[in-house]
């Protein structure tokens, strides 16, 4: 039998890119599956299969050349991970990818586990909707109950005539409608799930713009209490998923102090970025040395770190002044996107310093000149 040389990656984004930049740095080679042929990670890949994730002949090759493979994307056909999964090891398992995929599955998990969620109802009909027409404590968020991601597929409703809108524009076949929390905080925990043993990295606060992550701060001002929750109800989930691999679970934290789980991401996580700089391992050492086998290793938190995301929108028909972003303890990463879209994520830059304080004035000087200059 040839030697199985390869980890297999499904997802060729730029959280497949910064998996395979950490497989080298580790002596690792990596094949990358992705439709897209100008996928980020396909750039830098030893291998690159250019098809559908159930393509026939690609997953064959995954299967010759690889021993494990993992995701860096939740909207794989979880039909692809069981079949890989009878061949070889899977991390995350597709039960687990199946459950992140679909908000209402997600919910009724986190209800079974007796872990809070925001109220939520389940729409599958028009005959759902008009069961909820005395709602009374406005607003809500519809959400479709697959395919979204930064804030796509949702829309805040006041009243049950934008409900009864938003369900004809959304177009889905079923729905979550969320209870809109009074935020006082989102924070998330990435988890890193080893065959024998959890990882848990230091939890990240974090801000939207239009639903998009903009910015994660870490350590969290959270406190004691809030941490150990968060950190119970992450090792919950991951037991019960028997989960190996990296596990994001997102938080709400109410204004009247409630914690409650938002959804949880089968992979590594946007908001664990500034672990490449700001951790002794980042999210994606830790999930190459999940995929290894390797023992379990601390992420302490070098530094308080404060990441930003450089959106398309800071492009405009020009190239990004990275000037602007160069100095000692910022980091910046490109991920060698084609085109700077609106919302499209081109990037990020991390801070990292003694004070969490200064960290975040340097964080947003950098974003508000970034923004001038457009
Ligand atoms: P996505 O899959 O796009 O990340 P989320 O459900 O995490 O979808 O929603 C994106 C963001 O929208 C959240 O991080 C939060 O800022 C806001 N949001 C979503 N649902 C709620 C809610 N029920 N109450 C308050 N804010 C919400
Ligand atoms: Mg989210």
């Amino acid at each position: 039998m040839q030697e199985k040389k390869f980890i297999a990656m499904l997802g060729g984004g730029q959280l497949g890119l910064m998996f395979t930049e950490s497989a080298h740095k580790m002596g690792e080679k990596v094949i990358v599956l992705d439709p897209d042929k100008d996928c980020p990670a396909g750039k830098i890949a030893d291998r690159f299969l250019n098809t559908d994730y159930l393509n026939t002949n690609s997953l064959n090759t995954l299967i010759e050349n690889c021993d494990v493979c993992t995701t860096e994307f939740e909207n794989i056909p979880y039909k692809t991970l069981e079949i890989l999964e009878k061949k070889i090891k899977v991390y995350p398992n597709s039960n687990a990818l199946k459950i992140s995929q679909n908000r209402i599955l997600e919910k009724n998990f986190m209800q079974n586990l007796k872990i809070p969620t925001t109220n939520f109802y389940i729409i599958n009909s028009e005959n759902d909707l008009s069961e909820i027409k005395n709602i009374n404590d406005w607003p809500y968020i519809i959400k479709t109950s697959t395919f979204g991601y930064d804030g796509k597929g949702q829309a805040v409703v006041n009243n049950f005539k934008e409900l009864n809108k938003a369900y004809k524009n959304l177009k889905s076949d079923s729905f979550i409608l969320e209870k809109k929390v009074n935020l006082k905080m989102e924070v998330s925990q990435v988890a890193c799930c080893y065959p024998d043993g959890i990882v848990l990295l230091p939890i990240s606060e974090n801000t939207h713009i239009n639903n998009i992550l903009h910015k994660s701060k870490v350590p969290a001002e959270i406190s004691i209490n809030s941490e150990e929750e968060i950190h119970k109800i992450t090792t919950t989930i991951t037991k019960s998923l028997n989960y190996i691999g990296i596990l994001c679970v997102e938080f709400f934290i109410s204004k009247s102090g409630d914690i409650m789980v938002n959804e949880i991401a089968p992979r590594t996580h946007n908001s664990g970025h500034y672990s490449i700089e700001g951790c002794s391992e980042s999210q994606f050492d830790h999930q190459v040395r999940i995929l290894k086998n390797l023992e379990p290793k601390k992420s302490s938190l070098l530094k308080p770190s404060v990441m930003v995301n450089l959106l398309g929108d800071l492009w405009s028909n020009k190239e990004l002044e990275k000037n602007l972003i160069d100095s000692d303890g910022v980091f910046y990463h490109l991920y060698n996107k084609n085109i700077p879209k609106n919302g499209r994520k081109m990037g990020h830059f991390t801070v990292i310093n003694d004070s969490l304080n200064m960290a975040n004035k340097i964080a947003d000087d950098i974003f508000l000149k970034l923004k001038d200059e457009k």
